[in-house]
């Protein structure tokens, strides 16, 4: 596979063409962005550790009969995965309050929820990726209702199969972001990335945050619970 020019750049990732007109290469940065890009930084062995972890988890859960992007790993930061068209919608499950749900309902972060939620927001930078409600993103011909409905249904069963595992590791998943994409045929498939970039992940036992929670609030430590995510992971495959 002969990676070709680079399409895009985002915060985390760029991303190549290849001579597959229906397969891309992304590679994972080290660089790290919170706040809709105001603050910046580095978070060393990120882009390895979110590559490999993005790529584990994404195998089980085509194990599990949910469709995802993943291809194959190719090296320590590049994965080919299937062309998509993103919807640009960023889909959050959750678990356990925290973060923005806590900050809008003025819920303590760590309550815990009977049944978990779904929501989207519209990714859009300029917007700052608002929360949206279904008919909204519909009526923007976003998504279809259709559409709508299996992505809702794949990120129930996603939390589902991330929950326990990530349980059997002693780590509580608090609330995660999916996007999914468009396969040229339409198919609705999972896509990005599953790392702690996107999931709060809290140890089972103490509570402390292992995911970008420490960049974002400057708790320092930040390379190490990023180790220690993967460490638990790999050691319950
Ligand atoms: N999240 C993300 N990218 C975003 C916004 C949120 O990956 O642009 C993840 C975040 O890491 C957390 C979950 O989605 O695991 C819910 O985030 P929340 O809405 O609470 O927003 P935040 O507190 O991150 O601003």
């Amino acid at each position: 596979m002969t990676k070709g020019n680079q399409l895009y750049e985002g915060k985390a990732k760029k991303v190549f063409e290849t001579d597959d007109p229906e397969l891309l290469i992304v590679s994972y940065k080290d660089d790290a962005t919170a706040f809709n890009g105001l603050k910046k930084g580095t978070i060393v062995g990120k882009g390895v550790i979110n590559n490999r972890m993005s790529n584990l988890l994404m195998q089980r859960l085509q194990q599990a009969d949910i469709p995802t992007h993943f291809v194959q790993e190719l090296s320590d930061r590049e994965t080919l995965v299937k062309r998509v068209t993103i919807v640009p919608l960023e889909v959050i499950v959750r678990n356990i309050a925290a973060g923005s749900f806590s900050q809008r309902y003025g819920v303590a972060e760590g309550v815990v929820f009977e049944t978990p939620t779904v929501e989207f927001s519209y990714k859009n930078d300029a917007l700052g990726d608002p929360l949206i409600g279904e008919y909204h993103a519909i009526a923007m011909k976003l998504a279809t209702k259709e559409e709508i409905e299996i992505i809702k249904d794949y990120a129930f069963r996603v939390n589902d199969q991330l929950k326990s595992f990530w349980a059997s590791c002693g780590v509580t998943l608090v609330d995660f972001k999916l996007e999914f994409g468009r396969l040229s045929d339409g198919t609705i498939v999972l896509a990005d990335e599953i790392s702690p970039d996107t999931c709060r992940l809290w140890d089972s036992k103490t509570g402390e945050k292992l995911d970008k929670d420490r960049f974002r609030r400057d708790l320092g430590g930040v390379e190490d619970a990023y180790a220690e995510v993967m460490k638990r992971l790999t050691e319950h495959l």
